[in-house]
């Protein structure tokens, strides 16, 4: 497997990762809107039985999620740029290469993780 040669690179591909994800569940929350809409007036239920309100929670939590993590992105970026970046925002300590490898975006060590 051959990853990312660099941070940049490789914030650059989470970012494209986050964003595709991100328009999945736009797409899902807009196709749910349209279920919605026509609640009234058809009356099939999913066959999961999941209530419409309980996916949509779900849904909009995931955004969340993944708008919070373009957002750090966008602070690893801007640390990196400064030259700080791999050193966490609380105790200044190098942040471990198998914690960016798995969360890029990462700007705290895992001992300093909320
Ligand atoms: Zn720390």
């Amino acid at each position: 497997m051959t990853g990312p040669s660099s941070r940049a690179e490789s914030l650059t591909a989470r970012r494209e990762e986050i964003l595709a994800q991100l328009a999945e569940i736009e797409q899902e929350l807009a196709a749910l809107r349209t279920d919605r809409e026509g609640v009234d007036d058809d009356d099939e239920h999913d066959p999961d039985g999941v209530p419409l309100s309980a996916q949509w929670s779900g849904l909009e939590g995931r955004r969340e999620s993944k708008l919070a993590a373009l957002a750090a992105l966008d602070e690893a970026s801007s640390r990196l740029a400064r030259g700080e970046d791999g050193l966490c925002r609380r105790c200044g300590r190098p942040i471990a290469p198998a914690r960016l490898a798995v969360r890029p975006e990462a700007t705290t060590c895992i001992d300093c993780a909320d």
